[in-house]
């Protein structure tokens, strides 16, 4: 097959420009719709030679920024999937959706740890940590990653393990697309063939009472619940995955709610939602006064908040977990509208909910981001890879002293 190329005034520039965000109206000098792995290196290069800006887009989900003037490569069409059921392995081509990764998994009972949209892109998803509704039970998606083919800022194509390139194999794993452009994406995934779900809802005036209740409960939640509560439209929401199917010692959670849905259903029909992420902080208790700015913030203009509770395998990650999240601190506040009642808690945002690209910093902890600066320094020195929620290179003397291969 032959690559696409889409230049302004062609039919088809348009459609492969948009992004999932209204705000964003790129113009790229062309689009690059890429219709096998070698299209790749080809747009890589390409930009390299007219020394023009590069950007990749597989589904558009994440893109906040224009790819104006520039490259734009669209990886959609490169969305193989690979089961291997006995290894319980998926391996994945840059264009993948989750929906495709969890029917491809679930005909043998097994689940990748997919977040609230089917439609989302796999690698994207994955490359920012990915957090999901079995977080708390396996962990972020980025923990879960075995193996990265990567197409670095040169053309090279390499591959990344916990052996090979170990320091990029690290960086992959929460660092966004600032490391090269991965072709291939190796993960693991876990026999759930079932879930327990939950949604209690609560009229709006009960929210003081129940985020109080919540933050009670989560202090010994146990790691097979993954929990949110939303303050919305439709009043106060508690949400609840579990693995354990009997969803016991979810129970303390709605037994003072005037509406309580309880399924048992695949993953994948489980559909939990989540909240459009404008601004987000975390925090490592909520304080009487942050359930009141919680609240103030969703009278504000019916601003949607959602309190979710991290921890359990996130938390206990193993040492060398890559740079994803602020693992140790158990609940995230996202606002669907940051207007004026921002609750404030340590100033941190997971690198997947950056609503505003100026906050890259906040993403990662103090030494993650050094280290990330400096794996960036080793592989994209020239920031090749900027059209992303942007990690730049450390100055040249803190630099890695040599890649290890
Ligand atoms: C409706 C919705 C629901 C969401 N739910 C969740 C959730 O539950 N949990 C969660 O963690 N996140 C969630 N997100 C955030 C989502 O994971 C990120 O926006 C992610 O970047 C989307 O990836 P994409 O490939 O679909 O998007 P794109 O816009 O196509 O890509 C976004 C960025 O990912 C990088 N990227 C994409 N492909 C590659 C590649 N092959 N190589 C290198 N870099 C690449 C690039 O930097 C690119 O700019 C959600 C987003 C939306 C819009």
């Amino acid at each position: 097959m032959t690559t696409k190329l889409h230049l302004p005034g062609d039919r088809d520039y348009d459609l492969h420009r948009a992004a999932h965000s209204p705000t964003v109206d790129s113009r790229p000098a062309m689009i690059v719709e890429a219709m096998e792995p070698a299209d790749i290196g080809l747009a890589v290069t390409t930009a390299n030679d007219l020394d023009l800006p590069f950007a990749v887009q597989a589904t558009g989900h994440g893109t906040w920024q224009p790819a104006d003037h520039g490259v734009l490569l669209k990886t959609g069409n490169l969305s193989d999937v690979r089961i291997d059921p006995q290894r319980r392995i998926a391996t994945v081509g840059p264009g993948a959706r989750w929906g495709a990764v969890l029917s491809a998994a679930a005909r043998y009972g097994l689940v990748g740890l997919a977040g609230s949209s089917p439609d989302v892109g796999v690698v994207g998803y994955t490359l920012g940590g990915g957090m999901g509704w079995l977080a708390r039970r396996y962990g972020l998606a980025a923990d879960s990653v075995l193996a990265a083919e990567v197409v670095t800022a040169d053309g090279r194509t390499i591959t990344a393990t916990p052996d090979r390139h170990p320091d990029l194999f690290w960086a992959l794993r929460g660092g966004g697309g600032n490391f090269g452009v991965v072709a291939s994406l190796q993960f693991r995934l876990y026999p759930v063939s079932q879930v327990f779900t939950a949604v209690a809802t609560y009229p709006i005036e009960a929210a003081a009472e129940v985020l109080d209740r919540y933050r009670g409960w989560a202090q010994a939640a146990p790691d097979s619940a993954s929990t949110a509560v939303v303050l919305g439209g439709n009043g106060v929401v508690v949400k609840a995955m579990s693995t354990d199917l009997t969803g016991r010692a979810l129970r303390p959670l709605w037994t003072a709610a005037g509406q309580v849905e309880r399924r048992v259903s695949g993953f994948a029909e489980a559909k939990m939602g989540g909240v459009r992420a404008l601004h987000q902080d975390f925090f490592h208790r909520l304080t009487d006064s942050d359930i009141a700015t919680i609240i103030a913030a969703h009278r504000e203009n019916g601003t949607t908040v959602e309190v979710r509770h991290w921890g359990g395998a996130i938390a206990a990650a193993v040492p060398d977990a890559g740079p994803a999240g602020h693992r140790s601190t158990p609940f995230s506040v996202t606002l669907d509208n940051p207007g004026s009642h921002l609750p404030t808690g340590i100033g941190a945002v997971f690198y997947n909910f950056l609503g505003d690209p100026s906050r890259v910093d906040d993403a990662f902890t103090t030494q993650n981001l050094g280290r990330l600066r400096e794996v960036k320094r080793a592989y994209d020195p020239t920031n090749f890879f900027h059209i992303n929620h942007n990690i730049t290179p450390a100055p040249a003397a803190a630099a890695l002293a040599a890649v290890t291969t």
